[in-house]
């Protein structure tokens, strides 16, 4: 879908972070401003030492957002695609699920991680994080019953959807 990830109600919402879990603009400030101060008070409290690597995420309280947790996920920075951005990519996306799937999260809502101010082509991120996140939830996802990703903007909704239609050619063709 489009819209504003800090207005959808989910059980667990994927914050695109930096490392330093130190809050920021685009969808990390948004989620921060909306949730209130709860959230960068957990932060720092279990921040880990030199900070959360890229392909990693941490969990917090979701304080104001129609949420019980805010998954804050560390995406790669793009440096030209020869760096294991797309491993750490994925890795960020099953990350989440992962800690979504611990807490017992059925809904858990996704922005575009990493292609904001991360740079990370859209088109290219849109295939790593749709077979990512459907990868892990064929695999038996446990609690988690729904994935969504919630989208800014018309551009970046019309990749994923491309994306998802490639996704669901190549799985209809095995
Ligand atoms: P990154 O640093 O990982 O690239 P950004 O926050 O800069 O993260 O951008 C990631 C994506 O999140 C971009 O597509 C941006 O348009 C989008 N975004 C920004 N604000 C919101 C919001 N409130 N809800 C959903 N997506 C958002």
């Amino acid at each position: 879908m489009t819209g504003d990830i800090t207005e959808v109600p989910a059980d667990a919402v994927v914050n695109a972070a930096n490392s330093r879990l130190a809050g920021g603009g685009g969808v990390d400030g948004a989620i921060h401003r909306a949730g209130g101060p709860s959230i960068m008070a957990e932060l720092d409290r279990v921040r880990p030492p030199g900070g959360c690597p890229a392909g990693q995420a941490v969990a917090t309280g979701a304080g104001a957002l129609p949420a019980k947790w805010v998954i804050h996920a560390v995406g790669p920075i793009w440096r030209g695609g020869g760096r294991q951005e797309a491993e750490a990519l994925a890795s960020a996306y099953r990350s989440s699920l992962r800690l979504a799937a611990e807490r017992g999260a059925k809904i858990v809502t996704f922005p575009s991680i990493s292609t904001g101010v991360y740079g990370y082509p859209v088109e290219k991120a849109a295939a790593v994080a749709l077979s990512a996140v459907a990868g892990f939830l064929a695999a038996g996802a446990g609690s988690i019953e729904e994935a969504v990703f919630v989208l800014f903007d018309p551009g970046t909704y019309s990749a994923y959807a491309a994306a998802l239609d490639a996704l669901a050619e190549r799985g209809a063709q095995r």
